[in-house]
C-alpha cells in the first residue's frame, strides 16, 4: 500500500464529538506513525517548497505541523494563537464559529513582505484559515499559501478559505 494511502487510512473518525451530529477526524494515529507522517508532511509542503520564509501554525494542532515543517524546510515559525495567550499581540482577528465567535492573535515578529505558508490539520468551514490570512496581512507580511492535511468537503470551506492545498479530502 502506498505511503499516502496508508496515511489516509490512519485518520480516525469519532461520531458525535464534540457534539451530536459531528464526525470528528483525528490525525493522532497518523502522527504516531513515522512512514505516514513523513509522507503526509512531504505532500503538505511540496507545492510551496522554496516559496516561503516562515510557516504559520494555528493553535493548537497547527503547531505540530508547523514545528515539523520549520525544522525540515529550514524556515522560521509563526505561532498564531488563541486570544489571550500573548503579552503584546500585534495582530488580532475575530471570526464566526458555528456557535459564537473566536479570536486569534499573533506576535509582531515578521519583517515586511515575509512569505508565510499557513498550515492546519483540518479545514471545515474555512473560517480559521480566512482569519489567519487576515492576521498575516495585518502583520505586513504576505501569504505564500495555505495547506491542510484534511479538507472536509461539503461545508463550503474552500470558498471561504481561499486558494488552498489539501493532502486528503473527506
Ligand atoms: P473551520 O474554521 O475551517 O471551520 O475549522 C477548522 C478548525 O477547527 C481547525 O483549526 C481544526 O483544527 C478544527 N477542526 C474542525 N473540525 C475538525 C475535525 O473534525 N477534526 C479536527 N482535528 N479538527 C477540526
Amino acid at each position: 500500500i502506498p505511503d499516502l494511502a496508508y496515511a489516509e487510512s490512519l485518520i480516525a473518525e469519532t461520531p458525535d464529538y464534540p457534539e451530536p451530529g459531528v464526525l470528528f477526524r483525528d490525525i493522532s494515529p497518523l502522527l504516531a506513525d513515522p512512514r505516514a507522517m513523513r509522507a503526509t508532511f512531504e505532500a503538505l509542503v511540496e507545492p510551496f517548497r522554496g516559496e516561503f520564509d516562515v510557516v504559520g501554525g494555528i493553535e493548537a494542532r497547527g503547531f505540530l505541523l508547523a514545528g515539523y515543517v520549520a525544522a525540515v524546510e529550514g524556515v522560521g515559525m509563526l505561532p498564531i494563537r488563541k486570544a489571550g495567550k500573548l503579552p503584546r499581540p500585534a495582530a488580532a482577528v475575530s471570526y464566526a464559529l458555528e456557535y459564537g465567535t473566536a479570536t486569534i492573535e499573533a506576535p509582531g515578529v515578521l519583517w515586511p513582505g515575509a512569505r508565510v505558508l499557513l498550515v492546519d490539520d483540518v479545514l471545515a468551514t474555512g473560517g480559521t484559515i480566512a482569519a489567519a490570512r487576515e492576521i498575516i496581512t495585518q502583520l505586513g507580511a504576505t501569504v505564500a499559501g495555505a495547506a491542510v492535511i484534511l479538507e472536509l468537503d461539503g461545508l463550503g470551506g474552500r470558498a471561504v478559505a481561499g486558494d488552498l492545498h489539501t493532502v486528503f479530502t473527506a
